[in-house]
């Protein structure tokens, strides 16, 4: 089985974690933390080009440290896409804060700017742009409108390590940026997170929040909780960082494959593939296709059944959207009407293109994909 995605861990990590038990460092509570969590915040900083990188235990844990930072809570409200994980709405929830949710627009799957500027209000604070799949947000415009309206921007970049907009980074234009190296993610520590920013103040702030507000000893001076990176996390991370350009390139080579074997089929079968232009620039995470030709709502669920059934790990990305889930339903407004997210978690499809995946494995996978497709339609 090819699964979606899958850590690339190697001796080279190994030896570091040995060296991290060797040295009896597991943790360290002081307030830059420990030696490997400082090692892996420079390397993020030098890779995306930021003043400040705060490691902390999980791209859950970013996003909830950030809301915090910036004194977010009851009576705000938090502007959001509802097509993503689960985690960019709890951790506004978890802030207090209610989280309105925008539509989607269906040619990158992030947030759809119309609908955004419908939603804000005067109780907005901020906006969370998910980069969702690697695919950048439109950040200008959306700086624009959140200069206008006074508004925060926290990037949530947990998907795009590595995608640029304008041959910038993303998660370096809001006023701070979250990533998470979860095991499927791009860069992995198994769990583990990072904030960035460009604000002494901010990342001052950030500091105090992933250490229980302490600065000195036992002196909270902000609501904090412990979001510590662990030094055996880190020591993944920090080895994990020197083959990352390797990592973009695999997924780019297998990405492009994929799009150009794809060509024939996706005309014929109406198909949607990811598309870069001259302002997005993509890390390539998941690949995402479309099934847009039919209204048939069976066509994508049985397709990746028999994809399964062959070995190839094709997964969706989200069904449902986090407004339909149980929890969130009790959020909803007559507001609501999220016709684009609604119609791309029943469409969307994610093919593996992560650097375990050979070149052999992308043909295999279009040949099975469409062996499938002629047998449906
Ligand atoms: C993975 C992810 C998160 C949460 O990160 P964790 O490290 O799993 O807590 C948040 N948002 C998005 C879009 C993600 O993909």
């Amino acid at each position: 089985m090819i699964p979606i995605n899958r850590p690339w861990i190697d001796n080279e990590e190994k030896q570091e974690i040995i060296k991290v038990i060797d040295e009896n460092a597991l943790t360290s509570a002081a307030r830059d933390g420990g030696k490997r969590v400082q090692d892996f915040e420079s390397s993020l900083r030098r890779f995306l080009n930021v003043k400040h990188v705060v490691a902390v235990n999980s791209g859950t844990a970013a996003l909830h440290a950030a809301l915090l930072a910036l004194d977010i809570k009851t009576d705000d409200e938090v502007l959001l896409p509802s097509f993503t994980f689960v985690a960019t709405a709890n951790a506004v929830v978890a802030s207090g804060a209610k989280p309105v949710f925008v539509d989607i627009n269906t040619k990158d799957y992030t947030i759809d700017l119309h609908d955004l500027k419908k939603k804000i209000s005067r109780k907005s604070k901020a906006i969370i742009p998910v980069h969702l799949y690697g695919h950048p947000a439109d950040l200008t415009e959306l700086n624009e409108i959140a200069n206008q309206h006074s508004l925060y921007i926290i990037e949530d970049a947990c998907q795009s390590l590595g995608s640029t907009y304008k041959n910038k980074q993303t998660g370096t234009f809001g006023t701070m940026g979250c990533f998470s190296m979860y095991a499927s993610k791009v860069l992995t520590a198994g769990e583990g997170g990072a904030i960035v920013t460009n604000e002494d103040k901010i990342a001052d702030t950030l500091k105090m929040i992933r250490n229980h507000g302490m600065v000195e000893g036992y002196d909270t001076r902000v609501l904090g909780l412990n979001y510590r990176l662990p030094e055996l996390s880190a020591a993944i991370a920090k080895i994990q960082m020197k083959k990352l350009k390797t990592i973009l390139d695999l997924r780019r080579r297998n990405s492009l494959l994929l799009s150009n074997l794809l060509e024939t089929i996706i005309k014929k079968y109406n198909i949607q593939i990811p598309q870069e232009d001259q302002i997005k620039k993509f890390n390539w995470y998941l690949y995402t296709l479309a099934f847009n030709g039919s209204d048939d709502l069976t066509l994508r669920d049985h397709i990746k059944k028999k994809l399964i059934e062959n070995g190839i790990g094709v997964a969706v990305y989200y069904d449902p959207p986090v407004h339909k889930t149980p929890f969130y339903q009790k959020f909803s407004s007559l507001n609501d009407d999220l016709q684009n997210t609604n119609w791309s978690s029943e469409h969307v499809l994610s093919f593996p293109v992560h650097p375990g995946v050979s070149e052999i494995d992308i043909q295999n996978i279009v040949n099975v994909l469409e062996k499938e497709l002629q047998n449906i339609i």
